[in-house]
């Protein structure tokens, strides 16, 4: 547990959360600045700052969360979207710098939009990033 992590906090029972879901190694409560009605977060108990920090087996089991959590925000706030969304890094928006998945229900009209500025790119470049990210991967 690091002491000054609020999500640490709050999975130690030190700070109050309206919780949705528990188990041994997560939990979901709802989001105290939502974005939209039923906004969730699920986080995993023990602190990580950023996924790529997580064993494969603790983040697996965060993503079985994932479905089930899904289906009941939606379905419970009667939206017919959702957005999952999980930052990494200040340059990407993550604030709190303890793992946690978002669950962002969408309405029609809801206001938030949708930034996707996609670029164009040509094969020589994706090959020669695949391969960067391949050669990490070691496959
Ligand atoms: P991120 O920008 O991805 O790090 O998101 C952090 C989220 O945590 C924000 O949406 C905050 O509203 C939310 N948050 C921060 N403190 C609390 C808290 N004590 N209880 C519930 N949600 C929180
Ligand atoms: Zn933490």
């Amino acid at each position: 547990m690091a002491d000054d992590c609020i999500f640490c906090r709050i999975a130690a029972g030190e700070v109050p959360c309206t919780r949705v879901y528990e188990d041994d190694t997560c939990l979901a409560f709802m989001d105290i600045g939502p974005l939209a009605d039923g906004h969730t977060l699920l986080i995993s108990k023990k602190h990580y700052e950023f996924i790529h920090e997580m064993p494969a087996d603790e983040a697996a089991h965060l993503g079985r969360q994932i479905p089930a959590l899904a289906r009941a925000v939606q379905e419970a706030m009667g939206a017919d979207g959702l957005n999952v969304l999980q930052n990494n890094g200040h340059v990407s928006g993550q604030a709190v710098g303890h793992v946690h998945f978002h669950f962002i229900p969408r309405v029609p009209g809801d206001g938030l939009g949708y930034r996707w500025p996609a670029r164009e790119s040509d094969t020589e470049t994706l090959k020669k990033q695949a391969d960067a990210i391949r050669q990490r991967l070691g496959t």
